[in-house]
C-alpha cells in the first residue's frame, strides 16, 4: 500500500502500544512517521577528544575504563573513570544493576554520549548512553548527524530512531512503497528544491557536514522543499473549494437603486473613496449569476457596518431576504441598532433572533421569515437552527471577529444550499488581517479592503503605565470629566471566565465611584439584563455618564465622539488586534484622545514588546502583522483549539516569503497538471479535507 495508508504497525518492532502513543503525537500512518521531522540535531560524528571538552558541551567519547566504584554518600552511585590517552572523565550512575556495573570493568573501552558537566573533582556525564566497542570499530562514529524528535512521554529518542529509521527503508524500496514525487521537475528546478524522498532522507539522517543552524531554524532547502508542497496542498484544496463554489448558481440581485439611493441621502456623512470603492466590488459580485465570497476588511472605525448595510439594500430591493450573523450577542445587539436606524426609515423592517428566543414569539419570527414578510434579519449562529427557513435567501452578512473559521463557513453554506439556495455571503472582519494569513487562511475567498479611515478622526495616544500609578491614572478620569469629556475604565480578565471579568467589573465600578464621588459612572457588562445593558449604554451616548467601567464587551459596543480617554486594566492578558479595536472606541471626534494601558507588573519581555507595538502604532495593518509574529497564527485567528491553520511543517511566520512562488504555482499546476491537485491534497490534509468534497 501507499505509505499514506500504510499503518505504521506494517513497520517491524511497532506493536499497538506503540502505535498508540504514535497517534497521541498524530502520527498514524508511515508517511506520517517520514513527516514527522527533527526539532534539532546531535553531533555524534566525531569522536571528541576528552581534553578538550568544555562544560555544556554534548559530546561522544570514546576511551578505556580505569577503574569503578560504588559511592555511598546521600546518594548511592556508580562512578567510572574513563580515559583516553587525552584527559579524563568521570561516568555518574544513581541507577545501575549488578550486571551493568561487572560489565564496566578495568580495561574495557566504552563509546559515551551525553552531556558534559563540571563535576566536584573532573567533568563528567551523567547517565550518559553507552555502548562497549571492540578494538575493530574504535573510533568509528556514526555516519549522519542524530536526529531529536518532538515527542511524547513513552516514546523514547531511541524509539524514534528505530521507527524512522524503518520507515526510511520503506521509503528506499520505492516504488508504490515510495512518496510519490507530484511536483514537476521544472518546478522544484525553478525554486532549486531537492525532491521530496531526497528531501525526507536527508532530514532524519542530515550527512556530517549538514548545516546544524540552518536546520534548527527552519530553512534549509529540505525543510523548504516540504513547507513548499504543504502550503501548495493548502492553496490547491481551499482552491477547490472556491471554484466548486463559484460555478453554483445564485440569485442575480441587480437592484434598482431605490433603496440604496435613498440610504445614501440620509446618511449624515459622505463615503470614503475606499468605502465606494468596496461597495463597487460587491455591488458587481451581487449582479452576476454565482455565489459572492468575498471578505471586507478594514481598521477599526473605517466604516464596514454601512458598507454591509448597502449590500443589504441592494439585496431588499431585488426581492430577496438578508441574514446578518454576528459570533456574540452583544455585537449582534449592535448590528441591530444600526441597521434599524438606517433601514426601518426606508420601511424595511429589520428582524432579531437568537437563541434566547423561544416559544411563542419565536414561532412567530420563524413564520415571518418562511413567508418573506421581513426581509432583513440579525442574530447570532442561532440563525442557522434547523427550523429557521427563508423563503428567498439571498445574501448572508458574517459578521466574523476572527471566530469562524473555513469550517464554520462551509457549514453555513451547506445550511444555505439545505435551503436549495446559493445565497451570496460577505465575511466582514473586526481588525485588519495581516496579508499571510489572508493568503493562507482566507484563500477561498475575495478580499477587499477599506484602507481609509473617514476625515476628522485623530489618532489617539497611548500610554503604557504600571498599576503602580493608579492613582494619577484616576486623577486623569477626572480631569477629562472636568473638561466634559467621557471616559472608559475596561477591566479585562481572561475571556473564559465571563463571571470573573464581570465581578471584576463591579468591584471596580464601586472603587472608582467611591474614588470619584462627583462623576456619575455607569457599568456595563455581559451578564446585565439586555435593557438594563441598553440603558447604561443610551445614558453614556446621551453624555448622562461621565465613566463607563466595562468589561470587553464595549470592544463592539457604543460609538460616542465625546469619549477622550480610555483606561484598560491588565492589557498583557489581550491580544494585540483585540486592544487595538478597545482602543478604537475613543479618538472617533476630533477631540484629542488618550488610552492608558495600564498593566500589572512585572511584565514580561514579550508583553513590554506587545504593549510597546500598541503604543508607537495606531495601523491596525501593522498591529496584526506584529500580533501574528509574536503569538503566531492560531492565537490571531482565534483557531488555535480548532486545529485549523494549523501545520505539520509549515510555519505562517517563518515561511511566508514563500507565499506568493505557492500561489503561483497552485494556479500553474491547476491548469496544467489538475491530475495532482487530488493526491497532493489527500497527502497533506487528508481527512481533514472531507469538508470540502461533503
Ligand atoms: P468599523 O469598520 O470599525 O465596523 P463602523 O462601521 O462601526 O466601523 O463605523 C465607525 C463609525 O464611523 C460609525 O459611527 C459610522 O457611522 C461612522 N462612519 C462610517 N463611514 C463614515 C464616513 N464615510 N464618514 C464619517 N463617518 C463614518
Ligand atoms: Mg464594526
Amino acid at each position: 500500500a501507499a505509505l499514506e495508508r500504510l499503518p505504521v504497525t506494517a513497520l517491524k518492532g511497532v506493536g499497538p502500544r506503540n502505535a498508540e502513543k504514535l497517534a497521541a503525537v498524530g502520527v498514524h500512518t508511515v508517511q506520517d512517521v517520514l513527516f514527522h521531522l527533527p526539532f534539532r540535531y546531535q553531533d555524534r560524528t566525531r569522536v571528541a577528544p576528552m581534553g578538550q571538552l568544555r562544560p555544556g558541551d554534548e559530546s561522544v567519547v570514546e576511551g578505556e575504563v580505569q577503574g569503578a566504584e560504588v559511592r555511598f554518600g546521600r546518594r548511592r552511585s556508580l562512578l567510572v573513570e574513563l580515559f583516553d590517552g587525552t584527559g579524563l572523565i568521570l561516568l555518574r550512575f544513581f541507577h545501575f544493576s549488578a550486571a551493568q556495573q561487572a560489565g564496566l570493568a578495568r580495561g574495557v573501552r566504552l563509546r559515551c554520549f551525553g552531556e558534559v558537566r563540571a563535576g566536584p573533582s573532573s567533568l563528567e556525564m551523567i547517565h550518559p548512553e553507552y555502548q562497549v566497542v571492540t578494538q575493530a570499530d574504535a573510533g568509528r562514529a556514526e555516519a549522519s548527524l542524530t536526529p531529536v524528535y518532538p515527542t511524547t512521554e513513552g516514546l523514547h529518542q531511541l524509539t524514534w530512531r528505530g521507527i524512522t529509521g524503518r520507515a526510511l527503508e520503506r521509503l528506499a524500496q520505492g516504488g508504490d512503497g515510495g512518496l510519490r514525487e507530484w511536483l514537476p521537475p521544472g518546478l522544484l528546478r525553478r525554486h532549486g528544491l531537492p525532491e521530496l524522498a531526497d528531501a525526507v532522507r536527508y532530514l532524519h539522517r542530515p550527512p556530517p557536514e549538514a548545516p546544524v543552524e540552518q536546520l534548527v531554524a527552519g530553512r534549509h532547502p529540505a525543510q523548504r522543499r516540504l513547507v513548499f508542497e504543504e502550503l501548495l496542498a493548502h492553496q490547491l484544496s481551499l482552491g477547490q473549494l472556491r471554484d466548486r463554489h463559484r460555478r453554483l448558481p445564485a440569485p442575480a440581485m441587480a437592484g434598482d437603486g431605490s433603496l440604496t439611493g435613498r440610504l445614501r441621502a440620509a446618511l449624515p456623512f459622505s463615503l470614503t473613496g475606499a468605502q465606494e470603492r468596496v461597495i463597487e466590488e460587491i455591488q458587481s459580485d451581487l449582479v452576476g449569476a454565482h455565489p459572492m465570497m468575498r471578505l471586507i476588511q478594514g481598521d477599526v472605525g473605517s466604516g464596514k457596518t454601512v458598507v454591509a448595510a448597502i449590500a443589504a439594500l441592494q439585496a431588499v430591493e431585488s426581492g430577496y431576504q438578508v441574514a446578518l450573523m454576528a459570533p456574540t450577542e452583544l455585537l449582534a445587539e449592535q448590528h441591530l441598532r444600526n441597521l434599524r436606524s438606517w433601514l426601518e426609515p426606508l420601511g424595511c423592517e429589520v428582524a432579531w433572533l437568537t437563541g434566547r428566543h423561544k416559544g411563542r414569539r419565536r414561532e412567530q419570527r420563524l413564520l415571518e421569515l418562511e413567508t418573506g414578510r421581513v426581509p432583513v434579519v440579525v442574530g447570532t449562529h442561532a440563525l442557522f437552527s434547523g427550523d429557521v427557513a427563508f423563503q428567498r435567501l439571498g445574501l448572508v452578512i458574517i459578521d466574523e471577529q476572527h471566530r469562524f473559521g473555513v469550517h464554520q463557513r462551509m457549514a453555513l453554506r451547506r445550511k444555505a444550499e439545505g435551503l436549495g439556495l446559493h445565497p451570496h455571503q460577505l465575511i466582514m472582519t473586526a481588525t485588519p488581517i495581516p496579508r499571510t494569513l489572508a493568503m493562507t487562511a482566507y484563500a477561498d475567498l475575495d478580499l477587499s479592503t477599506i484602507d481609509e479611515l473617514p476625515p476628522g478622526r485623530t489618532a489617539v495616544e497611548t500610554l503604557v503605565i504600571s498599576d503602580a500609578r493608579r492613582d494619577e491614572v484616576i486623577e486623569r478620569v477626572a480631569a477629562a470629566a472636568a473638561g466634559g469629556r467621557q471616559v472608559y475604565w475596561v477591566c479585562t480578565l481572561i475571556e473564559e471566565s465571563e463571571a470573573l471579568q464581570c465581578q471584576a467589573a463591579e468591584e471596580t465600578f464601586s472603587l472608582l465611584e467611591e474614588a470619584l464621588p462627583g462623576l456619575r459612572v455607569g457599568l456595563l457588562h455581559g451578564r446585565m439584563k439586555s435593557d438594563d445593558k441598553e440603558a447604561v449604554m443610551t445614558g453614556f451616548k446621551e453624555g448622562a455618564l461621565d465613566l463607563l467601567v466595562a468589561t470587553t464587551v464595549i470592544e463592539v459596543g457604543v460609538d460616542v465622539p465625546n469619549a477622550s480617554l480610555m483606561v484598560i486594566e491588565n492589557p498583557e492578558r489581550l491580544g494585540l488586534a483585540q486592544l487595538h479595536q478597545l482602543r478604537g472606541r475613543v479618538g472617533r471626534g476630533a477631540v484629542a484622545s488618550h488610552c492608558v494601558l495600564m498593566y500589572h507588573p512585572p511584565l514580561s519581555g514579550q508583553a513590554r514588546e506587545r504593549l510597546g507595538v500598541l503604543r508607537d502604532s495606531t495601523d491596525g495593518f501593522l498591529i496584526a502583522q506584529k500580533d501574528l509574529e509574536l503569538r503566531g497564527a492560531g492565537e490571531v485567528l482565534g483557531t488555535r483549539q480548532t486545529g485549523e491553520m494549523q501545520f505539520r511543517i509549515a510555519d505562517v511566520v517563518r515561511d511566508q516569503g514563500l507565499l506568493p512562488a505557492v500561489q503561483q504555482a497552485a494556479r500553474e499546476l491547476s491548469a496544467s497538471h489538475p491530475e495532482v491537485v487530488a493526491p497532493l491534497v489527500r497527502r497533506w490534509i487528508g481527512q481533514r479535507a472531507d469538508y470540502i468534497n461533503a
